[in-house]
C-alpha cells in the first residue's frame, strides 16, 4: 500500500473509512456526468467513452480547457516532477515571502483552508516523504506518457507537439553542483535524466548560445516532450462530442445533492439564460481543478486541494530559426519555456493566496514582466518581448494549479458510493492528464491500472463525516435518466 494524502495525525483526528479495491464489472453501459472540462475531465470522458459508457461533460466555460489547462508551460515532464515539498522548502518559502519575484510566494490569508494546507505541506518537507512522493509522481508520469502517446496515435490530434526532450539550465555553480544528486534520485526511479556540460547543452539546444557565458551546465532528459495542452484538450473534447458525449458548456455547477449514501443529482445553471437544471446519472466524476474543494463542500467532503496561482506569457517569434525547440527549465527563476509553433511560451511562479485570478495588480504585473524580461535575456531578439505600450502583443495569462500538499493528485473514489474524483494535479496536470483519465476509467471498470500509485479512497483511507460505502455501482436503464 502506498502513502496516501492523509497524514497519520489526520488519521487520528478524523473518522476514516478504509475502502478496499473491489473489481466491479458492468454488463451494461452506465451513465457518467463529469464535472469540469479541463485536461483531466476531458481525458476521463474520453476513456469512459472508450469503455462504452454514456458521458455528459459539464463546464462553465464556452469550451474545454479555458481555465488552468489554457496556457500552461506546455511540458510533458515525466522526469522533472519533483514535488514542491522538500527539506529545504520551509526556509526558502520564508525567505521568498519578501520578494515579489520569488518562485514561490506564500501570501497569508484569513483562511483556515490555506493554513491547514500549509501545515500538511510542512509535514511533507522531509527526505522520506520527498522520495515517497517522487516515486508516485514518476509512476503516474510514465504511465501517463504512454497513455498520451496512445491517444495521439488513435486520434491524430495535432497540438504543436515537440518530442525534443526537456533541458534544465543552471547559471549558478552551487545549484548546478546539486544537479547530479537530483538526477541520481530520479535515475533511481527509472528516469533517464543526465547531467550535461555547458557544451553538451549547447549542442542539444543551440538556441541557448547567446546566453552561453551565463550557463554553468545543465541536465537533460530526451524522453520528455512539449505541446499545447489547450489545443489537445479542446480537440479531444470535440472528439468526445462526436462519439456521443453530451457537452454542456456554459453551465455553472452550483452544488451536488446527496442522500448521505450517494449523489442523487447535480444542480447546474445555464450562464446565458439563467435556467437551472438538474443532472442525474449513475455516477459522477469531479474534475474541477482547484474548484473541486468548494464543490465537494456542498456534500460535506473535504479534500486537501488549494490553488497555486501561476503566470504565463505567450510571445510571437521574430526569428523562428533561432528559437528553441527543446523545452527548457530555467533553474534560477524556476520558470519553463516551450515553443508552440510560431510562438514562445514562458511560464512559472507559484502564489499561494486563494482564488485570485487578477492580472492587473502591481504584483501580477511584476511577475509577468519578469517572465518576458528573462526571455529577452536568454534568447535576445528571438521573440517579440515589447509591451503593448511599445507596440508588442504579449499574451499574459494566469491559472490556479490545483495543488495538494504532496503534489500527488487525488484519483479514485470518494466516500459516497457513486462519486469519483480526478483532481489535484498541481503543477503536472498536462503531464499526468492522459494517464489520470485512463486510470480512473480503469478503476471504475474494475481494472487495476498498471502502476505503483496510491489511488484515493482505494489504497489510502479517506476523510469524511459520513459512513463509507463499498465501491459498487448499479446501472440504471437509460430511460430512467434525466
Ligand atoms: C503557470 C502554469 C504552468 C503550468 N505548466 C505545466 C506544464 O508545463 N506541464 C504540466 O504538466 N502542467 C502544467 N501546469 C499544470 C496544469 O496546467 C494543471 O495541472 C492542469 O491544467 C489542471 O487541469 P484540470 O483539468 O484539473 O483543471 P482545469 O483545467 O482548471 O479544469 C477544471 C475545469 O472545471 C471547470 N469548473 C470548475 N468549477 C466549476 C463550476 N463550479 N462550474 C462549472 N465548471 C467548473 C473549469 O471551468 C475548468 O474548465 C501549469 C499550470 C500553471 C498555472
Amino acid at each position: 500500500m502506498l502513502a496516501g494524502h492523509i497524514s497519520r495525525s489526520d488519521a487520528q483526528n478524523f473518522s476514516l473509512i478504509p475502502l478496499h479495491f473491489e473489481a466491479a464489472s458492468f454488463d451494461t453501459a452506465i451513465s457518467f456526468t463529469i464535472l469540469g472540462a479541463g485536461i483531466i475531465g476531458v481525458s476521463t470522458a474520453w476513456h469512459l467513452l472508450e469503455r462504452g459508457h454514456e458521458v455528459t461533460l459539464v463546464d462553465r466555460q464556452s469550451d474545454a480547457a479555458l481555465e488552468t489547462s489554457f496556457a500552461n508551460a506546455a511540458q510533458i515532464s515525466v522526469s522533472y516532477c519533483e514535488p514542491w515539498a522538500n527539506k529545504d522548502a520551509p526556509l526558502k518559502t520564508l525567505k521568498w515571502m519578501f520578494s515579489d519575484e520569488s518562485p514561490l510566494l506564500f501570501r497569508p490569508q484569513l483562511d483556515w483552508a490555506q493554513w491547514r494546507w500549509g501545515l500538511q505541506f510542512l509535514a511533507q518537507c522531509n527526505d522520506a516523504a520527498f522520495e515517497r512522493n517522487v516515486a508516485q509522481l514518476v509512476a503516474l508520469g510514465s504511465y501517463s506518457h504512454n497513455a498520451l502517446k496512445a491517444v495521439v496515435a488513435a486520434t491524430g490530434i495535432d497540438y504543436h507537439r515537440l518530442e525534443r526532450g526537456i533541458a534544465h539550465y543552471y547559471t549558478d555553480q552551487k545549484s548546478f553542483d546539486g544537479a547530479a544528486e537530483a538526477a541520481a534520485v530520479m535515475q533511481r526511479f527509472g528516469v533517464k535524466r543526465r547531467v550535461v556540460s555547458r557544451n553538451e547543452l549547447l549542442a542539444i539546444e543551440p538556441a541557448l548560445s547567446a546566453f552561453a557565458d551565463r550557463i554553468v551546465g545543465g541536465t537533460y532528459t530526451q524522453s520528455d516532450e512539449s505541446g499545447d495542452a489547450r489545443s489537445f484538450t479542446q480537440q479531444l473534447a470535440a472528439l468526445c462530442g462526436q462519439r456521443g458525449a453530451r457537452l454542456m458548456f456554459g453551465h455553472d455547477i452550483e452544488r451536488l445533492d446527496s442522500d448521505g449514501h450517494e449523489i442523487r443529482e447535480v444542480r447546474v445553471r445555464d450562464r446565458q439564460s439563467g435556467i437551472a437544471r438538474v443532472l442525474k446519472a449513475d455516477a459522477f466524476v469531479v474534475a474541477c481543478g482547484s474548484y473541486t474543494t468548494p464543490l465537494l463542500k456542498t456534500v460535506g467532503l473535504s479534500v486537501p486541494i488549494y490553488p497555486g496561482k501561476g503566470y504565463s506569457a505567450t510571445l510571437p517569434l521574430l526569428k523562428p530559426a533561432q528559437a528553441p525547440s527543446v523545452s527548457m527549465i530555467d533553474d534560477q527563476l524556476k520558470i519553463a519555456v516551450s515553443r508552440l509553433g510560431n510562438q514562445l511560451r514562458v511560464a512559472g511562479t507559484i502564489e499561494l493566496g486563494g482564488f485570485d485570478l487578477t492580472l492587473d495588480t502591481p504584483l501580477a504585473k511584476k511577475r509577468c514582466e519578469m517572465l518576458v524580461r528573462r526571455i529577452e535575456q536568454v534568447f535576445p531578439g528571438v521573440a517579440d518581448t515589447r509591451t503593448p505600450e511599445q507596440g508588442g502583443d504579449p499574451q499574459f495569462w494566469c491559472g490556479l494549479r490545483p495543488a495538494t500538499p504532496t503534489n500527488i493528485p487525488l484519483i479514485g473514489r470518494l466516500p459516497l458510493k457513486n462519486l469519483w474524483i480526478n483532481a489535484g494535479h498541481g503543477t503536472l496536470g498536462w503531464t499526468h492528464g492522459a494517464g489520470s483519465g485512463l486510470a480512473l476509467a480503469e478503476l471504475i471498470s474494475g481494472e487495476r491500472p498498471a502502476m505503483a500509485f496510491g489511488f484515493h479512497g482505494i489504497d489510502a483511507p479517506v476523510r469524511s463525516s459520513r459512513k463509507g460505502q463499498t465501491p459498487h455501482l448499479q446501472a440504471t436503464p437509460p430511460s430512467q435518466r434525466a
